[in-house]
């Protein structure tokens, strides 16, 4: 059965009221209205918003193409970008606890979790602001006598920063400090369900000394305070995390002016298994794969293709160690499994394991909600017998269902994994290299693991292929993503004009 362990009441704390940030200056949204957020796992109000609106949303784009056209950001050396990116990641640092509790209570991620997240996301503001002093161009002194060029890199201008629920400081840390980094302006909309983290972010930044208007903050929903994000000619790059739906959605809303779009969206990530494979390492790696997060995570393992000769065993395995895993309170060190975001994503949840029991497949284990008293969760999920055409093993379940398929030949695991319009990441596990590196080669995916799962790294880039989205973020070419190419084409010495007699 699965270790449950029961929320308490959340005794002593008191809702948090937000205002947001444009051009350096908390107020109230313009039409006033405001947005509550319930802790998915104590099921009491936690923060307050404002539910921003065109009107807020013009502002703040204004409010950033001010501090870009004119203010101080973009001029400044690198060094000193750097070192106020640098002094940022210090004082997130001295508020890590806080801003995980908060995303914790918001989000139903357990707090260990989530203070291991923050751990990652002040790497990243250290990583950017090192890259930050290595943006540079290029230069060309082999054209002839009469010409030299000169590649600028500047930054691209506005940036419309829109990132989801599941991972809210960690994405927007993907995402932030990279186009600072590059001398960009923004504006940030997170999720409506999980905006404190990122509000307190803006504190950060303005004691930081980041310039007025460089970050402009508003929350609210998405059709509300993001659309106008989307859309806007003075918003000259958009840089979204979300559904591959919202994600299709934005790029549509960008080509009526022709905007840059960097998307990360949904995946649908498989793990090819072959019998040769380190079964004990691969049964903790598929355990952590699919209930990490609660399964809420576009990175999750969602899909086992095992090599049908240790399919059994390996299941065996994995249910057994399923049912350590422990499922409850997210503010208890000991949890593993958190919250379901709302209740209406624990419907859909459910929706696909009835769907996929409807259409053949078998619940191994789990399959149902679990009633903790208050809040809503789910338990740990083994799905058997299903069949590579079923919803469940090609759509993005966003909780901990886990989808068993099996494979006889490598061919087979390769068609298998690559017969699905996502393509965000995959694993593979065997003690042979040879395998491990043709299923790397062949898998059309923007990550691949090899004998691991879901590590990473900031110098690793991250991003999908096909329909898990456009573009890449971290790595070393994470700050050019940010700029503009422009070309300098210098001429040395006489012209000689096109027109006179040779
Ligand atoms: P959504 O696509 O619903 O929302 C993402 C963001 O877009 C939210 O801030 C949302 O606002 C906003 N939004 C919604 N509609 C619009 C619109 N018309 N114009 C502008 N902005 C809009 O995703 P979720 O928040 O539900 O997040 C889960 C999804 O994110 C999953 O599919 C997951 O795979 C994906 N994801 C991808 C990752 C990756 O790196 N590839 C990482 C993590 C998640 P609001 O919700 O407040 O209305």
């Amino acid at each position: 059965m699965t270790v449950m362990l029961r929320p308490q009441a959340l005794t002593g704390h008191t809702r948090r009221d937000y205002r947001i940030l444009i051009g350096g200056q908390w107020v109230d949204g313009a039409e006033g209205r405001t947005l509550e957020r319930l802790s998915p796992a104590h099921g009491v109000v936690v923060s307050r918003y404002v539910a921003a609106t065109k009107i807020d949303a013009e502002r703040a784009i204004a409010a950033a193409r001010t501090a870009f056209d004119t203010g101080p950001w973009p001029r400044m050396t690198a060094s000193d970008r750097s070192r106020l990116l640098l002094k940022a990641a210090d004082m997130i640092e001295a508020r890590r606890d806080e801003l995980a509790l908060l995303d914790v209570l918001e989000s139903g991620k357990p707090i260990t979790q989530a203070k291991g997240e923050l751990g990652g996301a002040i790497d990243i503001w250290r990583y950017a602001a090192a890259l930050a002093r290595d943006l540079h161009g290029e230069s060309y002194n082999t054209l002839g006598d009469g010409t030299m060029g000169v590649v600028l890199r500047d930054p691209i201008g506005v940036v419309s920063v829109i990132t989801p629920w599941n991972f809210p400081f960690l994405i927007l840390s993907q995402k932030l400090p990279f186009a600072l980094a590059a001398g960009c302006t923004a504006v940030v909309k997170p999720s409506e369900m999980t905006s404190a983290s990122t509000l307190v972010l803006g504190e950060i930044l303005m004691e930081a000394g980041i310039p007025t208007g460089v970050v402009n903050i508003i929350t609210g929903t998405g059709p509300d305070a993001g659309a106008t994000m989307t859309s806007h000619p003075d918003v000259d790059m958009i840089s979204f995390t979300g559904s591959t739906l919202v994600g299709k959605l934005t790029m549509s809303s960008a080509a009526q002016t022709l905007k840059k779009v960097s998307l990360e969206l949904g995946g649908k990530n498989p793990q090819i298994v072959f019998p040769d494979a380190n079964l004990e390492e691969f049964t903790d790696a598929a355990v952590f794969g699919a209930y990490f997060n609660a399964g809420e995570c576009c990175n999750a393992g969602s899909r086992l293709i095992l090599h049908k000769s240790i399919a059994d065993d390996v299941v065996a395995r994995i249910v057994e160690l399923s049912k350590s895993v422990k499922v409850g309170d997210p503010l208890n060190p000991d949890t593993q499994v958190g919250a379901i975001i709302t209740p209406q994503h624990l419907g859909k949840i459910t929706g696909y394991v009835d769907g996929a029991t409807g259409a053949g497949a078998n619940v191994t284990l789990g399959g149902t909600t679990l009633d903790l008293g208050m809040g809503q969760f789910m338990a740990p999920t083994v799905l058997t017998q299903v069949r590579p055409e079923m919803a469940v093993a090609r759509e993005e379940v966003f909780g901990p269902v886990l989808s068993v398929l099996t494979f006889e030949t490598l061919d087979e695991a390769v068609g298998i994994a690559n017969a699905i319009d996502y393509g965000l990441s995959a694993g593979v596990w065997s003690a042979s290299m040879d395998n491990c590196l043709q299923v790397g080669r062949r898998v059309r995916a923007g990550t691949i693991w090899m004998n691991t799962f879901m590590d990473g790294a900031s110098e690793l880039p991250f991003g999908g292929y096909r329909q898990s989205g456009l573009g890449r973020e971290l790595g070393r070419h994470a700050v050019e993503d940010y700029t503009e190419s422009k070309t300098l084409n210098m001429h040395i010495g006489p012209r000689t004009a096109w027109w006179m007699p040779r």
